[in-house]
């Protein structure tokens, strides 16, 4: 199914950071239920929603990062389709965009 033969360095690399990316994700998942269960007090539910959005928003981004592997796009750009740094992915393991057109999507 796959094309060609990969770097076994980095099949293992991408081996072990599946790992830590899915027990990241449920992690997570876990926290997501707990705040989601936990309501009553309405200033807490204030600070509640914004730690759910920033909860929900580190899923998508693990579960995206989980699914490039599974696919073979794991640190490729999005958007220029160039190798995307491993010093960058190591800081920011579900990075979609290499520097140069992560600073030209914020813009
Ligand atoms: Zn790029």
């Amino acid at each position: 199914m796959s094309t060609g033969t990969h770097r076994r360095a980095d099949q293992d690399r991408l081996d072990n950071l599946h790992a830590s990316l899915s027990q990241e994700f449920e992690v997570q998942t876990a926290r997501l239920t707990e705040l989601t269960a936990d309501t009553g007090d309405p200033n807490q539910a204030h600070t509640q929603s914004a730690l759910i959005a920033a909860t929900r928003q580190s899923l998508e981004q693990i579960s995206g990062a989980l699914r490039r592997i599974a696919e073979g796009t794991y640190g490729v750009c999005e958007r220029c389709q160039g190798d995307i740094p491993t010093e960058r992915l190591e800081i920011l393991p579900h990075a979609r965009f290499c520097v140069p057109c992560q600073q030209k999507q914020k813009g």
